[in-house]
Order: C-alpha cells, then sequence, then structure tokens
C-alpha cells in the first residue's frame, strides 16, 4: 500500500522505515527542509538502535523517499500518518496545532479519499476535533483514525516491529479494514491489534505512560524512605517485583524519568481531566516527586561538599534522559549540570551518542570528554545520571587512579556499593545508603532542595 508519514522526528521516522520494512511504499514528508536534505543524502539525524541501517535499506530498494512537498508526498497516498510533535503548551495541556495545521493541509491537499491516522500523542477528543476540522476542506472523503504510538526510544524499531498491541480508534468500518491491511504483516505474526472508539484510544496512550510514570514515582518515595529508615531499596525491589501481580519492570529507583513524553503527557493528562472538572490527584503526586528527585540528589553532592562547589570538577557520565538514544529533551542531566553550574563547578561531561546533542544545548559552558575514563581527568567526583551499559564495563581502580578524589554519586544504582567501597570510594546512591561516609540527614537533603527551589 502506498503511505506517507508527515513528521519525521523519533516516531515518524521509525514508523516509516518499520512500514517501508513491512512492504509499503512510504513518502516521509517534513517541514524541516535541512532534515530531509540531509534524509536524502544519506544521513540519519537521531540515534536509534538499527534504523540507520533499516533507512539505507528501504531506501536502496526504492521503498522509502523524503520530502518537504505535503501535496506531493501525500499524492498517491491510501493512509497519511501524523507524527508531528504535540509539546507541552504553558499551562500544561499539549499544543496540538501542528496536528491541526498537519491535517488541514493533507485534507486539502487529497486528492482521493485518504486515511489521516493520528499517530502523535493526542489528547481525548482531538480525533473528532480533526474529523470536524477536515470535513469541510476536501471534496474526497477524509477518514480520522487514532492509531497512538507505544515504542520506546532506545528500542523502537524493535517495538514497532514486534508491538505489544496495536491500538486503531476509528468508529468507520472502511477506515478500520484500511488500518488492519496497512498492519497485517505484524498481525500475521502474532501481534495483538485493539479495535475502540477513538476517545478511548486517545486514552489509552495517556493511561500507559502515566501509569508507568507512577510506578517510577512511587519507586523514587520508596527509595527515600529507605534512606530514612536504613532499608536498601534494592532489596525491597527484588521482594516486591516477585509478587506476579507487580512484576519487575518500570522499579528501578533514580533520578526520575525524564524525555519528550512522560513528563509532558502525565501534565496533559491532569489538564484534560480538570476540564472535565477532575482533579487527578495521583498524577500531580507523580510529578511532584519526579521534579524532586534531582534536586534530592543535588543536595546529596552539597552535603558532601558544601552549598558552593567553586573550584570542583564534575565528571558527568549520562547525558541522554535514558541509555540508547541521543534525546536530551527533559533529561534529569540537564538538571543536574544547571545545578552544578549554578553552584560554581566546571563540569566534564561524557554520553555515548548525545555529545551533539549537549554542544547544542550548554556550549561552552560544560566540557565533553571522548570517553567515559577521559571525563574523569581530575575530577572531585563522578555524577552519574544515565545507565548506559558500558559504564558498567569501566574498571573501578582505573577510575579511582584518574579522580582528584574518589567520590562517586550513582543517580542510577549502576554500581555495586560493595565493589566501590572495596576500591575506596565514597559512595552515594539512591535508597541504599552510603558507604564509606556518614550518611546525610533527610533533613538535611530537605534543606538543601528547599533552597534549590525557592
Ligand atoms: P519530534 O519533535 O522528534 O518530531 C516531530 C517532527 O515533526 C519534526 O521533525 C518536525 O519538523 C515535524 N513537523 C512539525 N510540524 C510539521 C508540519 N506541519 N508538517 C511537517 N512536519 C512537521 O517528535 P517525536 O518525539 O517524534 O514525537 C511525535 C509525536 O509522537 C508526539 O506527539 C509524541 O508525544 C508522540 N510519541 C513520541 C514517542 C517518543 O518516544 N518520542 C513515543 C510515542 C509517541
Amino acid at each position: 500500500m502506498k503511505l506517507a508519514v508527515v513528521g519525521t522526528g523519533y516516531v515518524g521516522l521509525v514508523a516509516a522505515a518499520c512500514l517501508a520494512e513491512l512492504g509499503h511504499g512510504v513518502t516521509c514528508v517534513d517541514c524541516d527542509a535541512a532534515k530531509i536534505r540531509r534524509l536524502r543524502d544519506g544521513m540519519i539525524p537521531i540515534y536509534e538502535p538499527g534504523l540507520d541501517q533499516l533507512i539505507h535499506t528501504q531506501t536502496s530498494d526504492g521503498r522509502l523517499t523524503f520530502t518537504t512537498d505535503l501535496a506531493e508526498g501525500i499524492r498517491h497516498a491510501t493512509v497519511v500518518f501524523i507524527a508531528v510533535g504535540t509539546p507541552q503548551d504553558e499551562d500544561g495541556s499539549a499544543d496540538i496545532s501542528a496536528v491541526l495545521t498537519a491535517a488541514s493541509d493533507i485534507a486539502v491537499a487529497a486528492r482521493h479519499d485518504t486515511v489521516v491516522v493520528l499517530k502523535s500523542t493526542v489528547p481525548v477528543g482531538t480525533n473528532a476535533k480533526v474529523h470536524a476540522l477536515t470535513r469541510p476542506l476536501s471534496p474526497h472523503a477524509v477518514s480520522v483514525v487514532s492509531n497512538p504510538e507505544f515504542l520506546k526510544q532506545g528500542s523502537a524499531v524493535t517495538d514497532f516491529l514486534r508491538p505489544d498491541r496495536i491500538v486503531i480508534g476509528s468508529d468507520d468500518e472502511r477506515a478500520t479494514a484500511i488500518m488492519r491491511d496497512v498492519y497485517a504483516p505484524l498481525t500475521a505474526s502474532g501481534a495483538r491489534l485493539f479495535v475502540m472508539d477513538s476517545a478511548s484510544a486517545e486514552l489509552s496512550k495517556y493511561a500507559a505512560n502515566a501509569m508507568l510514570a507512577v510506578r517510577i514515582s512511587f519507586m523514587n518515595e520508596i527509595a527515600n524512605v529507605c534512606e530514612a529508615w536504613g532499608a536498601d531499596v534494592d532489596e525491597v525491589r527484588r521482594a516486591v517485583a516477585a509478587d506476579s501481580r507487580i512484576g519487575s519492570a518500570f522499579l528501578a529507583a533514580g533520578l526520575g524519568y525524564g524525555g519528550s513524553c512522560f513528563p509532558k503527557d502525565v501534565r496533559a493528562l491532569q489538564r484534560f481531566s480538570a476540564e472535565k472538572d477532575y482533579d487527578f490527584k495521583l498524577l500531580r503526586a507523580a510529578d511532584d516527586v519526579n521534579g524532586q528527585q534531582p534536586q534530592r540528589f543535588l543536595g546529596k553532592l552539597e552535603s558532601h561538599f558544601g552549598r558552593s562547589f567553586e573550584n570542583r570538577q564534575i565528571a558527568l557520565w549520562g547525558l541522554a534522559f535514558k541509555p540508547d538514544t541521543d534525546d536530551m529533551r527533559e533529561a534529569p542531566a540537564v538538571t543536574l549540570i544547571d545545578g552544578l553550574l549554578v553552584r560554581d563547578a566546571r563540569v566534564r561531561a561524557y554520553d555515548p551518542q548525545a555529545a551533539q546533542v549537549a554542544r547544542r544545548l550548554f556550549g561552552e559552558r560544560i566540557a565533553i570528554a571522548g570517553d567515559p575514563l577521559d571525563a574523569l581527568m581530575g575530577a572531585d567526583a563522578l555524577v552519574l545520571a544515565t545507565e548506559w551499559s558500558e559504564f558498567q564495563r569501566v574498571d573501578p581502580s582505573q577510575m579511582r587512579a584518574l579522580m582528584r578524589q574518589p567520590v562517586v554519586f550513582d543517580g542510577r544504582n549502576v554500581f555495586d556499593p560493595a565493589v566501590m567501597e572495596h576500591h575506596g570510594f565514597v559512595y552515594f546512591s539512591v535508597g541504599r545508603g552510603v558507604r564509606s561516609a556518614p550518611a546525610p540527614s533527610v533533613e538535611r537533603f530537605a534543606a538543601a532542595s528547599h533552597g534549590l527551589n525557592a
């Protein structure tokens, strides 16, 4: 089938390449001319495992093409996916203006009956809004279908090609049948496809992200209680995760969630609940806890070094909001860097993929190292913000030899406290107590965080 995907970001580009892999002819449309030029030249604008190879194969086989011209891009398409951004607006709601613009441009340009698929994450009611907006703009039938995307950055290609589920929100039988055809290669190999009304489909995406965000914040609160009472969050997690009703995913304590989805989706769900006079208290708490987590962590550095970090050199491992991506949107590392710079620390950071993004964000205000050991040269402390697997492979004795002071603040509980203690480190992590140094009191953390938030 001929398809078009409008918006070639993390979701659109992956979806387009994977749909081409399934055998469809796919044209990618984006208003960012520089991005399209680079894609045509074979340069992939984001890091996502397996994507580079997939795009090269599909473009050389002629199934995947790129354009800035929407009318040209959708000319032969039976189905047009919209995968543009829906960033957070000033009041916390999702800004759907790019979705509305793309949808009306598609309706105006359509030369035949077209199925418009909303793959962007949009508040409940957006499909209905898009339907009302597009109907008068085209003499052809423009059906609007919800098809929220559940892929995870870092494993997006695998997630798209082996989805836990595919959700279709539509009350239009013809459009639903076409969507079943689009995904037939996946359902034939066992993927579950759920058809429902569009409001339920829209809400299912927010519900999934909010559930995961709540789990993370819940476990971070348990970690904070562990610190207060001298319990070990790893042990607590082991016992909790063994319960088959709970399972082990998304129970790691640390610096909290970031990225372009959880923070904004948690807030958008609160906002559109409030529009119907429903106060979603649980999400407000999850968001608060998440905002507090990096500040508590900075409090640990303060309790060790004092309020000013002047003349302190801090090595930072991990910039991306999670491993296996170069995306730094709402990354806890950004909050940590801001907190370190405001206290006059010098920051020397390393990330396997996000160096370029960090240079764009921070310019000369931080130094970027070429590898993890390079970042540690002369450091007064290491702060670990993202759990890239390569960090676990660095030899602690080599680390120690390069650092001015053997102090580690592990924001993702990557290292074994006993091993770090054995190598002579003062080791702070999340919810596991402190090794080789007196435990900082909860009051001091709270006081430090309060000072920072003021
Ligand atoms: P992104 O910011 O990486 O990409 C958006 C792209 O859309 C950009 O390339 C931009 O130039 C393009 N664009 C904007 N307006 C356009 C227009 N009118 N015409 C053509 N192109 C246009 O965004 P993303 O991370 O891919 O997210 C896209 C949507 O998918 C969002 O709603 C997001 O919430 C949702 N989502 C994201 C993820 C994720 O992991 N990133 C996962 C699931 C769902």
